[in-house]
């Protein structure tokens, strides 16, 4: 496993806003990859607690070895879409809809990857999926998580990790008050509390 991939903290409370936090900042330039290719997506998709079973990543890991231009391209795609992800959830962040733009690639979308599910007969029907040798896999799953979270998350819960201390980082506040500011205290509010305490000390002549 590559060495970012490893050290990525999952903190959005959804598989969408986690796939969307893939990079070091939505803020900074010169932020970081934490996926670099698309065996990566799977090993993080693996690690997600509603993502791939070991059995699918597996398989999918040797379709994608049998397919590289294949893979690379769905790969090429899982990027625009969690490009588009975070514009459509940083928007709804701040209470703003989507760009007409937007929100048409993000129908185009989520229509083709919904059509991927079938019903499955049991004490409680559930969704499967239709192609378990499908690269497109990982993106199916992202944006079924999307849509589940436009309908039925909290708005006033979905939040930014915000500029110019944070990250831009989009997750959900499960917190009972809702007063989760960063997106963990370790990556950013620790830093934040730390140059606001040197700005007073700056402030008082220390
Ligand atoms: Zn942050």
């Amino acid at each position: 496993m590559n060495a970012e991939l490893a050290r990525i903290e999952r903190v959005g409370g959804s598989l969408c806003l986690d796939f969307v936090n893939t990079r070091t900042s939505h803020f900074d330039p010169a932020a970081r990859e934490y996926l670099a290719g698309y065996v990566d997506l799977l090993e993080w998709l693996r690690g997600c607690d509603d993502g791939l079973g070991a059995r699918t990543a597996t398989q999918l890991a040797a379709v994608a070895r049998a397919h590289p231009r294949r893979a690379a391209a769905v790969f090429a795609r899982a990027r625009e879409l969690r490009d588009l992800l975070q514009r459509v959830f940083a928007a709804r962040a701040e209470g703003r809809a989507p760009t007409p733009a937007d929100l048409d690639a993000l129908n185009r979308e989520a229509a083709a990857a919904l059509a991927h599910r079938r019903l499955e007969p049991g004490a409680h029907w559930h969704w499967r999926w239709d192609d378990d040798d499908a690269l497109e896999r990982p993106l199916w799953q992202v944006l079924a998580s999307a849509v589940e979270l436009l309908q039925h998350g909290e708005p006033a819960r979905l939040k930014q990790c915000p500029a110019p201390d944070g990250c831009g980082w989009l997750f959900h506040d499960g917190s009972k008050n809702q007063t989760r500011r960063w997106c963990s205290m370790r990556m950013c509010g620790n830093g934040a509390k730390v140059r606001r305490f040197q700005q007073r000390k700056r402030d008082a002549g220390g």
